[in-house]
């Protein structure tokens, strides 16, 4: 039996949801967002949203994505990206993925190693879609 907590455990650095600009929402994360936040899709498009043409990614404030606030306000109505990371799928694919993430996430149990990470990572994706 493995669990997430056995290689992540969120720290709440915020490293993930900092800086100019944010993961772009697809339609799919669209919807998901305006049903978690129970507004109409004009309001969070004005209150929210930073529109570009096609892309719609979320506003920033003093640095960080509007909706974080000492980690994700809008957690169930998150981007799949956000929901992805940091245990994304490419990390199986190549060690040096594993340790570029790990370098930016605090969260990541590096110490496991990377052959016990992968074996608990791939247990979990096949049970279920994990996010942080
Ligand atoms: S997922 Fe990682 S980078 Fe993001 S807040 Fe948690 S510990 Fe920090
Ligand atoms: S939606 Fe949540 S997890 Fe994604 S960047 Fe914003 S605060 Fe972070």
């Amino acid at each position: 039996m493995v669990d997430v907590s056995d290689i992540f455990l969120c720290t709440r650095c915020g490293y993930c949801c900092r800086g100019e600009t944010t993961v772009s929402l697809d339609g799919a994360d669209q919807v998901r967002m305006i049903t978690s936040l129970d507004m109409r899709e004009r309001d969070v498009r004005e209150q929210y949203w930073r529109i570009s043409g096609n892309s719609v990614q979320m506003k920033i404030v003093d640095g960080y994505c509007i909706f974080y606030d000492d980690g994700c306000s809008v957690h169930n109505g998150r981007p799949w990206r956000c929901a992805q990371w940091p245990l994304h799928p490419s990390i199986l694919d190549d060690e040096n993925n594993f340790l570029t993430i790990s370098e930016s996430c605090p969260g990541i149990k590096k110490e496991i190693g990377y052959e016990r990470f992968c074996e608990v990572l791939s247990k979990i994706m096949q049970d279920s879609v994990v996010s942080c």
